[in-house]
């Protein structure tokens, strides 16, 4: 069968003598394999979109065996200006790594692709803080995963809110103050609760319009991480690498 698919290349590999091996965020059908033949040789038809971090238009064929092959494609986005800055690309190949982590495969993507794909833009081309990106991606693409902590209210009483929460990285539950969690918890103030909850929470087109005080957008890329880490279970190499860049 042949079907058209935008897509997000979100891993790009050699393979053969001039051929590539790219994994696609495509919005129809999730997560896929595909290959792209001769597509290393630069006047290839399709050498420009199946780069790595290109948004582009595919026209792709599935074969009987099951094996995905791009006829053809088109791009629409390059994002050229992460080319340049190696801090951004690699958040960006970070983003893309969690992606090919948490998205579905073979079915509809259509959020995962359009939060990637706001997100690959905000880091290539917005002035906002890096950290403020990389939580709130985080966070929301847990959320469409079916990992959205629990920030509703205190995990135990069910208060909204007081001034000061506590909030379990282990396990994505709050605490109101009056309330003391069995596992390890992190004091959060308000403001960093609200974020939390706008991100997983709010359209998905406003999801990045929030700001926090310095230290407490620190505190949220923190817990961010270490919730992610629980959730998953996994070292990302491409955090690791963003993580040096940005040390
Ligand atoms: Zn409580």
């Amino acid at each position: 069968m042949t079907f058209d698919t935008d897509g997000l290349v979100i891993k790009a590999q050699n393979t053969g003598e001039q051929d590539r091996l790219v994994t696609l965020l495509t919005r129809k059908y999730g997560v896929i394999r595909a290959f792209a033949n001769g597509a290393r040789n630069p006047k290839n038809r399709n050498a420009s979109a199946t780069g790595m971090l290109c948004y582009a238009d595919f026209t792709i064929t599935k074969t009987a065996k099951g094996i995905c092959i791009i006829k053809e494609s088109t791009a629409k986005d390059v994002f050229f200006s992460l080319r340049s800055d190696i801090i951004r690309l690699s958040l960006a190949q970070y983003f893309a790594e969690l992606a090919s982590e948490l998205a579905p495969r073979e079915e509809e993507a259509d959020e995962f692709l359009s939060l990637l794909l706001n997100a690959v833009y905000l880091v290539s081309d917005s002035k906002k803080p890096l950290g403020l990106i990389k939580a709130a991606t985080e966070l929301r693409l847990l959320s469409l995963s079916g990992y959205m902590p629990s920030l509703v209210g205190c995990a135990a009483c069910g208060t909204f809110e007081t001034p000061e929460m506590r909030f379990c990285p282990m396990t994505g539950k709050l605490y109101c103050s009056d309330c003391v969690p069995q596992e390890a918890s992190v004091p959060v103030p308000a403001s960093v609760v609200h974020a939390m909850r706008h991100i997983c929470l709010t359209d998905p087109g406003k999801m990045f319009s929030f700001r926090l005080s310095d230290d407490n957008l620190l505190l949220l890329v923190d817990l961010s991480e270490r919730y992610l880490h629980a959730m998953t279970g996994k070292r990302f190499a491409t955090l690791q690498f963003y993580k040096t860049m940005t040390r």
